[in-house]
């Protein structure tokens, strides 16, 4: 009996792999042109870093972790975001004394213990980002247009919905106004009814669809907001405008985790069924302090990499492995000792090159550069060889010409470089 990957975990492989370095690269040339830096975390962390920041709770905190206990009895979880491990290591690193505004990304994999299906995965892959050191909302607006590009030139298109969730001023509020909507409202489910007492604005991100046709009725956080937020809120909008980003203003969202202030936002998709969101992110003014650093504010999204290259493939979109420049064709020992050293100096003039070690025939030789899908083939034969030539193939166009071996390996690869790049 073979052993399988677990459940909810994907193994990525060739073919597919493709459209998630096209994914990767776009993005990261993305982050590059907006001025952020990369930060690598690890995936593994104490507990008590997700707990304090994304709230005991949430979804995530309550049922979703892979924590446990290591060797020497301390409590560890694979990271289910990253926004929280990215703060500790700006703490830890003492960031903000290098630079008064931090704008930082990272990619990798997060871990949920959620039912696998479609566009939801127990390992998933996220591209994410952290702006700290600034609560201006063109910060917030300039999150949302990399966002935006980002889904641009990958070719795919996703429509911005926003919210703000308030800050501690006006937040007890509008619990309170939840708080008196949720007790007349009777018919919620069991967690909802839990959460109420513990964390009122949690029911709005109840996953039960009979909860959400109640919520549509509760109270808006909007009618809430101090001034100070509902100007920021005005402003964030504003910078959209600007950037003529297009958006739409949804009151319900609340998103996942306790520590949004302000602004938050969703990139929705009506392609991937359930799971709609392909990136979503928030502010989180409060979140660096309570985590023991500075009191900064701070910014952030991520995008889920595995729902971006369901969508590109489900338009078609994948993309191929590139073929080589050249594949060494070498009949008889003297032309394989040959070629075995050109192909190496062919690597080293910066060509894409492999040949054959199982000594096949020149037709299956050929079938196996035309798989690898080679532009050209270099044919030596052993006679050939020893009068010093061999024959250049262009595998598109079947032409063939001769090429006249002078001088050593390296400068037949230089002169191959120079006629196939
Ligand atoms: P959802 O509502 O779909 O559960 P979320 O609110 O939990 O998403 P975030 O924690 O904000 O998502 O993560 C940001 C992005 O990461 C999501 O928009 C999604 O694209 C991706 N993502 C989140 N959870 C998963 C998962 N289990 N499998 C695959 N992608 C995921
Ligand atoms: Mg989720």
């Amino acid at each position: 009996m073979s052993i399988n990957a677990l459940k909810g975990f994907k193994d990525i492989v060739p073919g597919e792999v493709e459209t998630w370095q096209f994914i990767e690269k776009t993005a990261r040339d993305i982050f590059h042109r907006f001025d952020l830096a990369e930060i690598k975390v690890p995936i593994l962390e104490k507990t008590d870093l997700f707990i304090r920041s994304i709230g005991d709770t949430t979804d995530i905190v309550e049922k979703e972790m892979y924590t446990f206990i290591d060797r020497n009895g301390a409590s560890l979880t694979l990271r289910p975001e990253g926004t929280a491990s990215v703060l500790r290591a700006y703490i830890e690193n003492g960031l903000l004394a290098k630079k008064t505004v931090q704008k930082l990304y990272t990619i990798g994999p997060m871990f949920r213990h959620e039912r696998p299906q479609k566009g939801r995965l127990r390992q998933f892959h996220q591209m994410s980002v952290e702006v700290l050191g600034s609560d201006h909302p063109r910060v917030d607006a300039e999150m949302m247009a990399m966002a935006t590009l980002i889904m641009r030139e990958l070719g795919l298109s996703a429509s911005l919905e926003i919210n703000s969730l308030g800050c501690p001023q006006c937040r007890p509020a509008f619990n309170k106004a939840l708080l008196d909507f949720l007790h007349q409202t009777e018919s919620i489910c069991d967690d909802c009814r839990r959460r109420r007492e513990t964390n009122p604005l949690r029911v709005l991100d109840c996953k039960s669809a009979h909860c959400q046709e109640q919520y549509l009725r509760s109270p808006s956080i909007l009618d809430f907001l101090c001034s100070d937020c509902t100007t920021h809120f005005a402003r964030v909008k504003e910078g959209l405008e600007l950037l003529a980003i297009p958006y739409r203003v949804n009151s319900f969202m609340v998103r996942g985790l306790d520590y949004y202030t302000r602004t938050t936002f969703e990139l929705v998709t009506g392609d991937l069924g359930a799971q709609s969101a392909v990136g979503a992110g928030g502010r989180y003014d409060g979140l660096v302090k309570q985590l023991g650093g500075p009191d900064v504010p701070g910014i952030g999204f991520a995008m889920g990499m595995e729902r971006l290259a369901l969508l590109l493939e489900q338009q078609g979109k994948t993309l191929a492995a590139p073929g080589l420049d050249l594949y060494v064709v070498a009949l008889g020992s003297a032309a394989q000792s040959k070629g075995f050293a050109l192909t190496q100096a062919l690597r080293h003039a910066g060509l894409t090159a492999t040949m054959d070690y199982q000594d096949r025939s020149l037709k299956n030789q050929m079938k196996q550069a035309g798989k690898a899908m080679a532009r050209f083939a270099l044919i030596m034969g052993e006679e050939e060889l020893a009068r010093g030539e061999a024959v250049l193939r262009n595998m598109e166009s079947s032409g063939q010409v001769p090429f006249v071996l002078t001088g050593e390996v390296g400068t037949w690869a230089r002169e191959l470089a120079a006629k196939v790049i």
